[in-house]
């Protein structure tokens, strides 16, 4: 079923945007969404077939920002003005990074140590979180130009060590870019999802994801439970990556083909060239026996072994950090049911081989490494969207859930979609002088009319102390927690009395059902405007009607017979409307009525103050 929404403002159907899975990687970014029809995620792809978006941003001469491979040119001949790895200094101050800043070849700003850190480039000073903004935003005109529609609501991944300073500048980064990030979810997390692993809400599993990247590695052992993550331990190297591998096999080139350091130092473009030959080989080694290439016109041949020997002292350090992640985990080897592969570097025939001997397993490696965090993040959007029925219950409100007030209206408390755990809550107040109770009626759909929707309990708050009508408090509040049950609770405020219930809002609801809800409010969405306008008006009316009838009653004596005539007429005409007018002609009659009034109730008025005021002279 393809999602519809309602434009409030015109009240028709519009194709509802769709929420995209953003993975904002160190050295690659790139989207994903959920495929309509085969609802498998897919990663979203230029003409060219290219999917990854290299996280790096170049400022031209001219003042021009570009984003992507285009600016991946200029890390060697510009690098002062190429921006690489970013999401390092996500949410980081110079204290942070003083110790890395070798390995930046941009300029990183330390005039105040302890605030966050800034990025110079010429005469400008850029923030991570605006520079990762420039990322994000290419994303968003990138998956607009494929989708051909509006991007703005997203998920985006970040690793599970990241603190709330760096989950903060992640959604500033976002908000920044233009877009509204409904979730943080974890790398770790985003890739099980993408394998279907917590998608099961019976099966408690514990889960080893490995993630090696351009430029770091990381581990999180992770169990899930009843659909809910959690992150066990995490370990890694946040300078240990596939660019190592790149550094090993270049200073291998050097020495093949006879070039000095301080040559290279010398010439750029030769080092450029030496960088992307070293990086071309390895991703042929994954795939052939020998790697045969020209470099600085000279043949050079380099074999699986060859790079094998390279690689296993950084392989070996991996390995150290999934024994350290088993142990502040507190487990073994043998705890551990899945094996996760993530990351470009995974696609290292020795990098699978040696994880999958240590953990002693077959590991999850049929989809593509470098897109399993990003089509993980269009699982969580899928779910976030409401369209994954598996994950419907648990993780959000499928239905809004509210109360009943004046005139059988639906006032929502828990719109539809709120993350669960979710709260909250709203005051009301009694219609009638000395009421001593009030009926809570809680509902459950989209309607604007309590009938239309679905009754979940009801319940009267009972005790409320005797008050002129709208003086009690009453704080009706609404909270979902993490097992989907509804707890309602009504307090009056100024005496202390409350009462609560709790219902299982889906109970016995049906996915069809739920869906069924859906499609009636939107099919209904513009009637039900309309008869919300009215039914506030008719109550506006009574409630003018009872209140003015109360005045004359008390004032009757002080009312001209011609003041009373026309208040009584004003008021049979909007009590004959209540019941066969319309919004428009009722609010004509209230303001007819009131016209009427106002002359004799703010002459009362006065000859009530007049009074207070000589009473007061009289006491003195
Ligand atoms: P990150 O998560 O850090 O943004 P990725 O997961 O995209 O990074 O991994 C990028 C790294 O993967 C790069 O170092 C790249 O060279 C490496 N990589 C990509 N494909 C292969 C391959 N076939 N063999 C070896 N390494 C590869
Ligand atoms: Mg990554």
């Amino acid at each position: 079923m393809a999602k519809i929404a309602i434009n409030i403002a015109t009240g028709s159907l519009q194709q509802e945007e769709m929420i995209v899975g953003i993975d904002l990687g160190t050295t690659n970014s790139l989207i994903s969404i959920i495929h309509p029809e085969s609802k498998r995620p897919i990663v979203l792809k230029e003409y060219d077939g290219a999917a990854l978006v290299p996280s790096i941003v170049h400022f031209g001469q001219a003042g021009n920002i570009t984003v992507g491979d285009d600016a991946k040119k200029y890390l060697i001949a510009e690098p002062e003005n190429t921006i690489f790895s970013v999401k390092r200094l996500m949410g980081k101050s110079y204290n942070d990074v003083q110790q890395q800043t070798n390995f930046f070849t941009y300029k990183i700003i330390d005039d105040n140590s302890e605030s966050l850190v800034k990025i110079q480039v010429g005469e400008k000073f850029y923030s991570p979180v605006e520079l990762s903004s420039f990322i994000l935003k290419e994303l968003k005109i990138r998956a607009e130009h494929i989708l051909k529609t509006t991007v703005t609501k997203v998920v985006i991944t970040v690793p599970a060590y990241f603190n709330d300073a760096q989950r903060q500048a992640t959604r500033d980064a976002g908000k920044l870019a233009g877009l509204d990030v409904l979730r943080i979810v974890n790398e770790p997390t985003a890739a099980s999802l993408a394998y279907g692993l917590g998608l099961n809400k019976d099966e408690t599993k514990t889960i080893a994801v490995y993630d090696l990247g351009g430029g770091t590695f990381d581990i999180s052992i992770l169990r899930i439970t009843s659909g809910i993550f959690e992150v066990l331990s995490t370990n890694g190297n946040t300078y240990l990556g596939g660019d190592d591998f790149d550094a090993s096999i270049a200073s291998f080139i050097m020495e093949k083909i006879g070039v000095s350091n301080d040559a290279l130092n010398q010439n750029k473009s030769l080092a450029q060239e030496i960088r992307l030959k070293a990086e071309e080989a390895k991703i042929e080694l994954s795939y052939n026996n020998e790697f045969e290439g020209v470099v600085d016109g000279k043949v050079l041949l380099i074999t699986k072994n060859e790079f094998e020997q390279l690689a296993t002292p950084l392989i070996a350090e991996t390995i150290q950090c999934c024994k350290n992640a088993l142990t502040d985990a507190n487990l073994t080897i043998a705890d551990i049911d899945e094996v996760i592969m993530v990351g470009g570097s995974t696609r290292v025939p020795l990098v699978k081989k040696t994880v999958s001997e240590f953990f002693n397993k077959t590991v999850h490696d049929t989809l593509n490494p470098d897109e399993v965090v990003a089509m993980g993040a269009a699982v969580q959007a899928d779910i976030l969207a409401g369209n994954n029925k598996d994950f419907l219950l648990l993780d959000i409100t499928p239905l809004s859930l509210g109360i009943e007030t004046m005139g059988g209206l639906m006032d929502v408390l828990i719109p539809r979609n709120s993350k669960v755990p979710s709260k909250a809550a709203r005051q009301y107040t009694t219609q009638k002088d000395g009421q001593g109770s009030m009926r809570i009626s809680v509902f459950q759909g989209e309607r604007d009319l309590i009938k239309d929707n679905r009754k979940l309990a009801e319940f009267n708050l009972t005790g409320i102390p005797g008050m002129p009508a709208g003086l009690p408090k009453v704080e009706v509040s609404f909270l979902v927690n993490a097992d989907g049950i509804l707890v309602v609770n009504a307090k009056e405020l100024r005496s202390g009395v409350e009462q609560s219930v709790e219902v299982r809002p889906q109970y016995g609801l049906t996915d069809e059902e739920v869906e069924k809800m859906l499609l009636d409010s939107i099919t209904h969405a513009k009637s039900d405007i309309q008869t919300r306008a009215l039914v506030e008006a008719q109550t506006e009316a009574t409630q003018i009607i009872d209140t003015t009838n109360l005045f004359i009653q008390k004032n009757n004596d002080l009312l001209t017979d011609n003041e009373l005539a026309d208040t009584n007429d004003a008021i049979n005409t909007l009590q004959k409307l209540i019941v066969n007018g319309n919004k428009d002609n009722i609010q004509a009659a209230i303001e007819k009525l009131n016209e009427i009034s106002r002359p004799y109730a703010e002459r009362l008025m006065d000859s009530a103050i007049s009074k207070a005021m000589k009473g007061k002279n009289i006491l003195e």
